[in-house]
Order: structure tokens, then sequence, then C-alpha cells
């Protein structure tokens, strides 16, 4: 898998959907995301293109042995970092291990109003995709919001931003997972299990 990268066009400057204010690279426990934050500590983030679902259907099957003994942090980490790991894991997955690791979520939703492009206000218009909110500036560069996630199409390829995930989502995604359904399951390695079950967005879910 490769890391993450930013477009050419948001290279050299970009700006915070939430505030206006400009982006720069920040620290983040994921070693294959790019994280950008501004002034105001609003985070977005890069991630690199996921394994397909049915690389991330191995993952409950997999045997790392190294993992005997490991504490959670270190189980996350691993899965962030090892490549045969990361290669089977599941892009929501590796959102909620970084989300653990950094022990840090947001407690509202970011809202997402200002163009990363320019920094101009974006405003709703109306396009065919229902599963979309359509935003635009008025240099006309638009995005397509859904679920905290700001994505474009900038030259040939797609890239997004996601806002970092409020504490409540981050507790449904987690309760979602250890609740287990037959899609989610074999992209669950035990070993992720536990570290989903031991943080403070899984004390108390199933
Ligand atoms: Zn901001
Ligand atoms: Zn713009």
């Amino acid at each position: 898998m490769h890391a993450a990268s930013v477009p050419e066009q948001l290279r050299s400057r970009c700006y915070c959907p939430s505030c206006g204010g400009e982006l720069t690279c920040a620290e983040t426990a994921d070693p294959l995301a790019i994280c950008l934050a501004c002034p105001s500590d609003h985070r977005f983030f890069v991630m690199p293109e996921g394994p397909l679902a049915v690389e991330t259907a191995k993952a409950a099957s997999a045997h790392f042995p190294e993992l005997e003994h490991q504490e959670p942090e270190q189980v996350a980490a691993f899965w962030l970092s090892d490549s045969v790991a990361r290669s089977i894991l599941n892009e929501q997955l590796a959102e909620l291990l970084r989300v653990i690791l950094e022990a840090r979520s947001t407690s509202n939703s970011l809202p997402l109003s200002y163009c990363p492009i320019c920094g101009g206000g974006l405003s709703e218009y109306e396009q065919p995709d229902i599963w979309v909110r359509g935003l635009r500036c008025s240099h006309g560069h638009s995005w397509a919001e859904r679920g905290g996630r700001l994505g474009s199409v900038l030259g040939s390829t797609g890239f997004a931003l996601r806002a970092e995930p409020s504490e409540s989502v981050v507790r449904q995604l987690v309760s979602g997972w250890l609740k287990g359904n037959p899609h989610l399951d074999t992209n669950l390695h035990r070993s992720v299990r536990q570290v989903l079950a031991a943080s403070i967005f899984g004390r108390g879910a199933a």
C-alpha cells in the first residue's frame, strides 16, 4: 500500500473547511495518512487508498504470532504500520485504530463551510447524486460531502479530506464492529477486536 498524497492544487496552500484558516501538516499516529491541521486545531486527514474488500476479508483469519501478549497500543500501531497487516486492514478500522492511538476525537462534528482550495465560502448546490451534499465555492470548485468526508476530483484523480470524527460517531462505529455481522466479521482480527473493546469508545459496548 502507498502512503497518502496531497494533489498538486493543494500542495502549496490549502484551507480548513471548518474555519477557513490555513492547513499545515501535523503529526498523526497513522504512518500512511496525512494529517492537516489549522491554527484552531481542526484536523483533517488524507487517507491512503484502502485495500480491496477481497483483501480485507482475509484479516480475521490472518496469523500474527508477534501480537501475542502485546498491549493494545502496540497492537494498534502494528496494524497501522506493518505492511502485511496494513494490506488487509479495513479502511474504517484503520481510522478507528488511529483515533484510539491518538486518544482524541472532537465533541461535535466539524462544520464543512470553506473551500479547501481557495478558502472561499461553500454553498450547497443541486446535483444528481442523492447520497452526497453538493458544495461549491464562488470560484467553481465543487465538492461532495458525506459523513464528514469532503471529496472532489482534482485533475484526473479523486481526493478527499476527512474531518476528525466526533466522539459519538467513533462510539457508534466501534459498537457496530463489536456487535458484528457477516460482512464485518471477516475483516476483524481478534487482536483488533480487543483493541476496540478495551478503548474508551468500546467500554460498555457489546
Ligand atoms: Zn480550522
Ligand atoms: Zn474554492
